[in-house]
């Protein structure tokens, strides 16, 4: 999927004001008030504001401000392009692909971050992607992850890592990645879409929450469904059928009734996560070229959101303010490092 099928699914220009050093205890009067007086403008002529970027500067402790950038929409666009500020487009249409014509099959193994991404992208290109989840829908997911909590009962093809959602569905964390791509935004875009909070369009470390995270993955199934795609969930990808040094086929197995069936494809898009060891050995089998990564070892450390908070904000701290977070990491002399990761506030 080359980046020149990417487009700009349009959106509305706006005018962007950065505004620093607002007061913790500020409310939408006092940024209408901002707006008004920068904009030489009355309040009757805005139409919206929207917050784009919101962070909090606690460097000159007690002090502590936010940074807040706002889009502002007038009712009058010829005012609004007169006045000689940055436009900003906010385009909360999500993934765009040109449409395709194409009776290709293609099959997406996996219902976790990258198969509901992948599925939904070609859904919407009208390519019809059937998806096969070895886990639970996230209603039937959400019991067994309970049952292992509560009596310790494992079901080993639906649980924390397995499952609608995929792993980090239960662990109310962060939207953390490292890449430096546009897609992140689109990403975003489309959580908010499907349901995530409006925050996450704009907080420096965007939060969902495990409670919403489970909606927002219905809904984007049930999206996929409307656009033409299929998701079946129970359905493990148990074999892949090589002809001629292309995948012809794949074997899939009911795990509800053990019944196996063949379905041929012409395109594979194989969504497994980390954990899908018992895949892996078939890929390896059919001699798919893959090679092993380094990987992270993590532990969970819970702390006391009031010390975090002393520390990051002052012992006399305000309560207006968020739960506060941080990020820590070192780098040891024999090449290794040691990392927070998704620190979550809770
Ligand atoms: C406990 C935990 C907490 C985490 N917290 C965070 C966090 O706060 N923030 C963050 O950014 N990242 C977090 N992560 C990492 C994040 O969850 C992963 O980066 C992400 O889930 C990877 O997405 P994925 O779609 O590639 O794979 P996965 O999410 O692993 O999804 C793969 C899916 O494929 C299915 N599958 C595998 N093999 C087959 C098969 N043969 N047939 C059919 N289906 C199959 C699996 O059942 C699974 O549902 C966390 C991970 C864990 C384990």
């Amino acid at each position: 999927m080359g980046m020149d099928k990417w487009q700009n699914c349009g959106g509305k220009y706006m005018i962007k004001l950065n505004f620093n050093n607002i007061p913790i205890n500020y409310d939408e009067k006092y940024l209408y008030n901002k707006i008004t007086k920068i904009l030489k403008i009355n309040k009757k002529e805005i139409k919206n504001i929207k917050i784009i970027k919101k962070s909090i500067d606690a460097r000159k402790k007690p002090h502590i401000f936010y940074h807040i950038s706002v889009a502002v929409e007038l009712f009058n666009e010829k005012l609004e392009n007169k006045l000689n500020y940055e436009k900003i487009n906010l385009d909360y249409n999500g993934i765009c692909f040109n449409k395709i014509n194409s009776n290709k099959k293609i099959i997406v193994v996996g219902f976790g971050p990258s198969g509901m991404f992948c599925a939904l992208a070609l859904a919407k290109m009208g390519l019809n992607p059937m998806v096969f989840e070895q886990g639970d829908n996230v209603d039937e997911r959400i019991k067994k992850v309970n049952d292992f909590w509560k009596k310790g009962k494992l079901d080993t093809l639906s649980n924390v890592q397995f499952g609608e959602g995929g792993a980090g569905t239960f662990s109310d964390g962060k939207l953390n990645t490292n890449l430096k791509s546009k897609i992140c935004n689109q990403v975003i875009n489309e959580l908010y879409l499907h349901g995530a909070p409006e925050e996450i369009l704009y907080e420096n470390k965007p939060h969902i929450g495990s409670d919403k995270l489970c909606n927002v993955t219905k809904n984007i199934r049930e999206d996929i469904i409307s656009l033409g795609g299929s998701v079946k969930f129970n359905t493990k990808l148990v074999d892949i059928i090589i002809k001629d040094n292309n995948v012809k086929s794949i074997e899939l197995l009911n795990t509800i009734t053990n019944e196996k069936t063949k379905m041929e494809c012409d395109f594979l898009c194989l969504c497994l996560g980390h954990s899908a060891r018992d895949t892996f050995k078939i890929l390896k089998q059919q001699n798919f070229n893959i090679k092993q990564k380094p990987f992270a070892i993590g532990l969970r450390l819970e702390q006391k959101a009031e010390n975090v908070n002393k520390m990051q904000y002052g012992e006399n701290y305000s309560k207006l303010l968020p739960n506060a977070d941080y990020k820590l990491v070192t780098h040891l002399e024999n090449g290794r490092s040691v990392f927070t990761f998704c620190m979550c506030p809770c």
